[in-house]
């Protein structure tokens, strides 16, 4: 198969062809197949809206889906080259930031899977996020390019003008296919692109002119927005994609031979956070401009839309200064002005209002009061925002609210990047599980089977290698037989990676004190810090300044080592998410909406080690306690001590047992490596303000983490608990997720 395609393309042998040849004629196979295959039309069509799209390389994953993985690694492995070689030539398209973009990309494999009638709409960022590279210590950023002659982008030729007041740019339609697993159709991520967009532009790092919108609108995801120019530029990027959007949803409802009056019977949009928030006023705009009365466009474009909340972070909710908005898209301006009067006028609440007090347009306000459905991404996140931040909507509109437990898809997170467990699997309850998940549960019978249990605990030892090899090709030495500690995610303060720095120095001292562990123990760091983001990159320069300290210290080296992969992304979450044993997932309960890297490592194998926040509190129910290491203050306790202000973090530093290890991060060695300035700063931030409370919970957190590196000593035990929480994963399949929301909200 892939011979004929490279006899046609480069009149070469699979002996002959050079590694490019053998990918490009890869690539070229897959979109030829994916192009075939129809794609799914019904009656009423899901366009799922999002600033991102963090799909990872897609050439494994589509040979997989499209039933050609078999035969294409058969053909590779008689001429020494494998699949997962291949991939090495792919660039991954860092089209995304976090569990956001990547749980957009999981959906749209469960949708193209399900038969879904439904497209993923976003931008075209020809430099994505950023490549994160390490210099002294520090993050810097680097441009993120993903898009060469060959690349899984298809030139659809369809443009539509985008007016920003008396300026007009052009957005082109890149599409590309997203075939099912096992499926006769396809769903497409539908990316607009700017014409004209200029990578001259781009100076030192990811700065360039954030001026120049004619010429920098798909250059970078989330600009840096510290400065009013950025600020500006995020809303000329949203405004751009949901113009775009809004210009194809319209055209496909006509090409589809409805009419505007049926917008609301064959059109659900479902608006992944704020960021394409302008798509309802951007609407009825137009609908109001064809001549339809306001009100009626107002009502139809509210029961066409839905919105998915993702975080309860009040930084985090998106507010456009009235003026700015003003400044950038003047003729939206009046349309929301519009809707914020309607909506006053019916609830004239000031905390319920679009337009605030202070002249802000709130986009999460916008999304309620002109949506059909507001979705929180896990049982917790959506109690906390109807009894908490979103309250007020809750009395007004309790009809729309549901929830939506996030989920992974096992295709990329097991299937595909762990081969071997899956074979354990299917050896073992056949392959069902593959298209229903919850059939998983059928595992459990083995869990206290030697023999089988043996067998998990190889397949572990194999994932482990495998990352060390990967590892020691990007210059890191790891002992795969320590225990692999994991905290890959986002550089968040409420993630607090610190906190588990803070446990790492304490482990050290110990060692320094004589108390040697029973097992060598990696802590495995992976985090990328928003550019802007101050304290955030203070943390990973003393994570990183940590790691320097143990790999001098003759003696600490012996037992701990801190490795913090550099550029984390999908790919090196597919290489350490079958090696890891130990889950970090310790956010500041309450904060955390769900998290979807807590799922691909149980899935996986990892126990984790939890706060009950987010969608940890699913797992330890699914599981049960002795299967998960819980520790810290519940979710209730915390929001009771943000609301009364009755957390002093300069009492908890003055504990004996926490101030020695604030200190360290002042201490000679750790200065030796770092900064001072860089150091001070998050020392300052811990003894005088720690908002998300890191040592509040911190002893806790030290002795759970303790007991579980004790437990780990019991091999056949702690294999048990293993095998419980991959039995326990089915519910976490985007499978379900997926079909769940068209049960609930989209109906298609
Ligand atoms: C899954 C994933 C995330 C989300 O991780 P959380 O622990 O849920 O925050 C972020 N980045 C990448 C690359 C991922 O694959």
């Amino acid at each position: 198969m892939l011979a004929e395609q490279l006899e046609q393309q480069f009149h070469v042998t699979m002996e002959q062809a050079s590694a490019g040849q053998l990918y490009a004629a890869a690539l070229a196979l897959c979109r030829q197949r994916q192009q075939t295959l129809p794609t799914v039309e019904g009656e009423r069509k899901l366009y799922y809206i999002s600033a991102e799209f963090l799909v990872g390389k897609l050439l494994s994953c589509n040979l997989m889906n499209l039933g050609l993985w078999d035969q294409v690694e058969e053909e590779l492995r008689r001429v020494g080259s494998s699949i997962a070689a291949l991939e090495d030539a792919e660039p991954e398209p860092s089209l995304g930031n976090g569990g956001l973009g990547r749980l957009a990309a999981c959906f749209m494999d469960s949708i193209a899977t399900l038969g879904l009638p439904g497209d993923g709409v976003g931008l075209c960022y020809h430099y994505g996020l950023f490549r994160q590279v390490f210099d002294h210590n520090c993050q810097t950023e680097q441009p993120d390019g993903w898009i060469e002659p060959q690349s899984w982008l298809r030139d659809t030729g369809r443009e539509y003008p985008v007016q920003f007041g008396a300026r007009q740019v052009t957005g082109r339609l890149y599409e590309i296919d997203l075939p099912g697993y096992g499926n006769t159709s396809r769903s497409r991520l539908r990316l607009f692109d700017l014409v004209g967009v200029d990578p001259g532009l781009i100076r030192e790092g990811i700065t360039f002119d954030k001026t120049d919108v004619a010429h920098n609108l798909t250059l970078f995801l989330y600009p840096d927005d510290s400065d009013r120019a950025g600020r500006l530029l995020r809303v000329y990027q949203q405004y751009f994609m949901v113009s775009c959007a809004a210009q194809l949803i319209l055209e496909e409802l006509a090409e589809r031979g409805f009419s505007r009056e049926e917008l609301d019977r064959h059109v659900v949009i479902q608006i992944n956070d704020t960021h394409p928030s302008m798509i309802i006023p951007e609407l009825v705009r137009r609908l109001t401009e064809e001549g339809m009365p306001f009100e009626q466009a107002a009502d139809l474009v509210s029961r066409s839309c839905a919105y998915t909340n993702h975080t309860i972070l009040a930084e985090a909710l998106e507010r456009w200064p009235a003026a700015d908005l003003e400044e950038v898209v003047p003729q939206l301006m009046p349309v929301i002005r519009a809707l914020d009067a309607l909506a006053k006028r019916r609830h004239p609440e000031p905390e319920v209002a679009i337009i605030d007090e202070n002249q802000q347009v709130q986009m999460a306000r916008m999304d309620i009061h002109y949506g059909f459905s507001v979705n929180g991404v896990a049982a917790l996140h959506t109690e906390i925002l109807k009894n908490s931040e979103l309250a007020p909507f809750y009395r007004i509109y309790p009809e729309k609210f549901t929830s939506k437990t996030n989920g992974i898809t096992f295709r990329r997170w097991l299937m595909g990047c762990n081969p071997q467990l899956a074979d354990f699997i299917t050896r073992r309850i056949g392959p069902d599980w593959k298209r229903d998940a919850a059939a998983l549960t059928r595992l459990a019978q083995w869990k206290t089977d030697c023999e089988s249990l043996t067998e998990l605990l190889r397949i572990k030892a194999a994932g482990k290698q495998a990352l060390v090899r990967a590892l020691a090709a990007a210059g890191e030495t790891v002992d795969p037989d320590s225990i692999f500690d994991v905290q890959i995610k986002r550089l968040h303060e409420y993630k607090r990676q610190q906190m588990n720095l803070l446990y790492i120095i304490w482990k050290y001292r110990q060692i320094k004190a004589g108390k040697i562990p029973r097992r060598p123990v990696t802590f495995l760091f992976g985090a990328k810090a928003a550019p802007a983001y101050r304290i955030a990159k203070d943390i990973i320069h003393a994570i990183l300044c940590m790691a320097a300290v143990i790999r001098q210290d003759p003696e600490a080296s012996k037992w701990i080592r801190i490795v913090f992969v550099e550029n984390y992304n999908v790919s090196w979450a597919e290489r350490i998410v079958p090696a890891a044993e130990i889950s970090e997932q310790i956010s500041l309960a309450s904060k955390e909406a769900s998290g979807t890297g807590n799922m691909k490592l149980m899935l996986n194998g990892a126990l984790t080690l939890g706060t009950l926040d987010g969608a940890n509190l699913e797992i330890a129910d699914l599981v049960g306690e002795e299967n998960f290491y819980r520790f810290g203050r519940p979710s209730e306790e915390v929001i009771r001590l943000y609301a009364d202000g009755g957390y002093r973090a300069q009492d908890l530093y003055q504990k004996p047992e926490i101030e020695p290890l604030v200190d360290f991060l002042l201490a000679k060695p750790m200065l030796r490596q770092g900064d001072a300035e860089q150091l001070g700063r998050l020392y300052q931030d811990l003894t005088h303000k720690d908002w998300f409370m890191a040592l509040l919970d911190l002893e806790d957190y030290i002795r759970v983490k303790e007991q579980m590196l004790d437990d780990y000593e019991d091999r056949n035990g702690w294999a048990s608990k293993m095998l419980i929480n991959i039995a326990q994963a089915g519910y976490f399949s985007s499978d379900r997720t997926i079909a769940e929301y068209n049960r609930d909200i989209w109906r298609l």
